[in-house]
């Protein structure tokens, strides 16, 4: 195996790393976290090049709708509201972009 690696995904905290990283070990595949200090999502999980795909993949299949942003759908959701909606309690999920910005 050579020593390059390619990106998969990049993560807010290491937590998030680290979660993502043992959903691939699961699967067999050896991620790396790294620390890139400063950027905006400084976390990036690396692994091999023959098994990015796959690892894609894997991260897309086993991510929760609820941990994006149900507004912009692109940023972590960090806040979280619980509604009650016809009787029933309905959770949205938001960035704190969104959530501090007026709606309209
Ligand atoms: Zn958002």
């Amino acid at each position: 195996m050579s020593g390059n690696l390619l990106p998969v995904r990049a993560f807010l905290t290491r937590a998030d790393g680290n979660l993502a990283m043992r959903k691939l070990e699961a699967a067999g595949i050896h991620g790396k976290l790294t620390a890139e200090l400063g950027a905006d999502l400084p976390f990036m999980l690396l692994v091999a090049p023959d098994q990015h795909q796959k690892s894609v993949e894997i991260l897309r299949q086993t991510d929760s709708p609820a941990s994006l942003c149900e507004r912009c759908k692109r940023k972590p959701a960090t806040v979280h509201l619980t509604m009650i909606v016809d009787g029933c309690s309905t959770t949205a999920n938001f960035c704190r972009d969104c959530y501090e910005t007026p709606r309209g």
